[in-house]
């Protein structure tokens, strides 16, 4: 029986408790896993946009019988923490991972002071909150911001929330009457009603949450906006807090450092070193293309001058080295020409043949190369004009093009 209590958030008036003591007074099991609700706890359990802390319960006094918390979920006033093994004890202390959740509290307070931040520069409201793994986002209700006039935003937005954070304005959450919030200039209404919990940064930001915070916005170290995007009715600000945004700072110091190194200059000529790059690529590209073409025109002239006269037709039956893609492209070259009856077998580690006639030579060229690739041991087919199939080895592509000598011979 789950007894009518409720537990204690202990984050609620101090985020930076780590440790603390308290008593099962429930158990269940949630997805196969034992799970524990407390008459107490500092586990902040998912919601309103931040994920669920992690760490270790242990029964009280022992050394012994550490289970870790692997997910922490709110149900009906109780906080049940989800465990990765039975808990042997119902007097308990609780330990959270810290790194965890002061990445979550600097990610989470670095949203309300952004959010602030897009109201006095753009008057841009936020809509919705999403605290992820690597990243953040917050969507604003506008989507009036042109590409340079989103840039614009993104820089006054962040310069506005990096200065709240270099004057390290305290953050502190109280609890008001409800009837006492229009004392309160809150950013939005609150979505609950009764006692509401609202997090201030001193001068600055009033919101109505039940996340936790860091104490002082100069814990936030940084705020970094990384990226925008249009969803819907929306504005997708996508940001980074903290050691998130060292972490990525030095990311991008080793990206910025390689193609340094690679282009063998310095950070300040990298667009320009890559420009030229890339229209170097395009130039010997095109010069390529008109190379290959040429060749393909040359090689098709010598093969239509060897080509086998038989009737109307003239037969062109081939073993060559180059590429798939170049065969393709010389069998066209040749199809085109009157009477031609092209079989081009390609060497290689998945011989390939190729069978093309002209448009005013009655031959199914699927049949024929079926035929062939059939006699070779392969498989393949294709249309009446052309037709592709592949035989396992060379000695094979040899007996394929004979038996589309003998067929041709044949009709
Ligand atoms: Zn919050």
């Amino acid at each position: 029986m789950i007894p009518t209590q409720t537990t204690e958030r202990l984050y609620y008036l101090d985020s930076t408790l780590r440790e603390f003591a308290g008593r099962v007074v429930a158990r269940q099991e949630l997805a196969g896993r034992p799970a524990v609700a407390l008459d107490r706890t500092a586990f902040y359990p998912t919601g309103g946009g931040q994920p669920h802390d992690t760490g270790a319960l242990r029964p009280r006094g022992a050394p012994e019988g550490v289970v870790h918390v692997v997910d922490v979920i709110a149900d009906d006033g109780l906080v049940w923490h989800v465990l990765d093994a039975p808990l042997p004890a119902d007097d308990v202390v609780g330990a959270l991972d810290w790194a965890r959740r002061l990445d979550h509290m600097q990610q989470h307070t670095g949203q309300h002071v952004l959010s602030q931040a897009f109201v006095q520069t753009r008057d841009a409201e936020t809509v919705a909150f999403h605290l992820g793994v690597n990243t953040s986002t917050i969507d604003l209700n506008r989507v009036d911001l042109g590409p340079d006039d989103l840039a614009a935003t993104e820089a006054a937005a962040e310069a506005v929330a990096n200065a709240v954070i270099d004057e390290a304005r305290p953050v502190t959450a109280t609890f008001y009457d409800e009837a006492a919030l229009d004392q309160v200039p809150l950013r939005k209404p609150p979505k609950v009603s009764g006692q509401i919990r609202v997090v201030q940064v001193a001068g600055y930001d009033w919101s109505a949450c039940g996340g936790t915070h860091v104490s002082n916005t100069a814990q936030i170290g940084l705020i970094k906006i990384i990226g925008t995007e249009r969803r819907g009715p929306e504005t997708r600000v996508t940001f980074l807090c903290g050691g998130r945004a060292r972490a990525d700072y030095a990311r991008l110091t080793t990206l910025a450092d390689g193609l340094v190194a690679r282009f063998t200059t310095s950070q300040d000529e990298l667009l320009a070193a890559v420009d030229r790059l890339l229209a170097e690529g395009k130039a010997v590209r095109r010069e390529l293309g008109e190379l290959e073409a040429a060749w393909v025109a040359s090689t098709a002239d010598a093969l239509w001058a060897a080509a086998r006269p038989a009737g109307d037709r003239r037969v062109i039956a081939v073993a060559v080295d180059y590429s798939v893609e170049r065969a393709k492209r010389v069998a066209q070259a040749l199809r085109g020409r009157p009477g031609a009856v092209v079989v081009v077998g390609v060497r290689g580690e998945r011989p390939q043949l190729i069978c093309t006639r002209a448009d005013d030579v009655t031959l199914d060229a699927g049949d024929l190369l079926r035929t062939a690739v059939t006699v070779g041991g392969g498989r393949g087919g294709g249309r009446p004009d052309w037709a592709q199939g592949g035989v396992p080895t060379d000695a094979a592509l040899d007996v394929a093009l004979a038996a589309a000598a003998r067929s041709l011979d044949a009709t």
